[in-house]
């Protein structure tokens, strides 16, 4: 893996990063990634300023290899929470849900290497233009909020690489070794997997939400909420009243008062598996086992191995 963009930029083993995902990945789920040879990466969009703090602390303690912070740029105490990112000397910083302008100078004067989530291909020239040092590219399989134009990874990807030079991170459908091959033929440096990290015991989201995810089917979720914000989530209760908000033709008003506040965290956090909100990829119907995080990078890394020997074979 010599040679790889991102490896070098980040100076990790593999060029396999864990996504930040709110009430899921924390200092505990973040380290063991990284100490596993890949990129870990808190998720602080769910953390009040005080709660980032302790993570980053803790985070230190539990690795001495690279990490980072995924930073959703609505936040509201963003420059609380960016004053306390220089002050914890973090390194890499994952930005996405704004204009990434905002705040890469800021960042990458105090030495921090900046990458930041698009979904299409003219917020990658956007953030080229910004100057950011990498890219996640992320197709519509995501879990989570996700990009309104619905492009796929399959789709993105290409056309992504075609227009830019950034280092491209693919994100969106990946949770194997097959998955990671496969988005670097399409020209992706790297991945950047979720939904196989939250079925690991050290991701702090609650044990229900993975059971939850044990049991999905390929077509356990749907993106929705567009009026919002597009959001793929488990077919759950919430889901459905959601659906019958959309069959009685609701006004965009009634539909935020029924999401009403901290749905995600009901869900994800709290385990409230009917009326949360449940976030996770379409590839969450392919999986239906927790295991270490240590073992899903090594299993990742042997069955990528595998299949590009398998390639290097395939004829017709
Ligand atoms: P726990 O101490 O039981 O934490 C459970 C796991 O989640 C731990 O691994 C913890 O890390 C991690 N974690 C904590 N906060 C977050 C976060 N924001 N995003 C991602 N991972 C996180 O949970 P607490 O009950 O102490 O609650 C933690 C936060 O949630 C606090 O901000 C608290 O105010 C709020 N909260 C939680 C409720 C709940 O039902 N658990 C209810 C109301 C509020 P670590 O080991 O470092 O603690
Ligand atoms: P809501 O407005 O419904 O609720 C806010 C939630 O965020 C509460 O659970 C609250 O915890 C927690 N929180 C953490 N820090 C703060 C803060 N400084 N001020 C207020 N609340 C805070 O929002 P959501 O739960 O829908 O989203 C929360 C965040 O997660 C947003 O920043 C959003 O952009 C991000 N997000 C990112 C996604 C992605 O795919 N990248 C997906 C979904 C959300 P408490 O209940 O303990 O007060």
């Amino acid at each position: 893996m010599k040679n790889n963009k991102i490896t070098s930029l980040f100076e990790i083993e593999y060029p396999l990063i864990q996504a930040g995902m709110i009430w899921t990945s924390g200092w505990k789920l973040a380290s063991a990634v990284s100490n596993a040879g890949g990129l870990g990466i808190i998720g602080a969009g769910s953390m009040y300023p005080e709660v980032l703090k302790e993570h980053l602390q803790k985070c230190k303690k539990a690795t001495h290899k690279p990490f980072g912070v995924n930073v959703p740029l609505l936040y509201p105490d963003i420059e609380e929470i960016m004053k306390i990112i220089v002050e914890e000397e973090v390194k890499i910083v994952f930005t996405s849900a704004g204009n990434p302008k905002t705040w890469t100078k800021f960042l990458q004067e105090k030495g921090i290497k900046v990458a930041h989530v698009v979904s299409s291909v003219k917020f990658a020239l956007k953030s080229e233009e910004a100057g950011v040092d990498a890219i996640v590219a992320e197709g519509f399989e995501a879990g989570g909020h996700n990009g309104r134009e619905e492009t796929t990874t399959m789709t993105l990807i290409p056309m992504i690489k075609q227009k830019t030079t950034l280092p491209i991170i693919a994100a969106g459908g990946i949770a194997t070794g097959r998955g990671m091959l496969a988005a670097m033929v399409l020209g992706a440096d790297a991945v950047q997997i979720g939904t196989r990290f939250v079925m690991t015991p050290e991701a702090s989201c609650h044990q229900n939400f993975k059971n939850t995810i044990k049991e999905i089917p390929d077509d356990g979720t749907l993106s929705t909420l567009k009026e919002v914000v597009p959001t793929r989530l488990i077919k759950n209760k919430f889901f459905e009243e959601v659906m019958t908000h959309y069959a009685n033709n609701g006004k965009r008003e009634e539909l935020i008062e029924l999401i009403g506040r901290a749905r995600p965290k009901k869900g994800m956090f709290e385990g409230d598996i009917e009326e949360g909100e449940l976030q996770i990829g379409q590839i969450g119907g392919l999986i239906d086992e927790i295991k270490p995080a240590k073992e899903v990078v090594e299993e990742i890394i042997t069955d990528f191995e595998k299949a590009k020997q398998e390639m290097a074979n395939f004829s017709f």
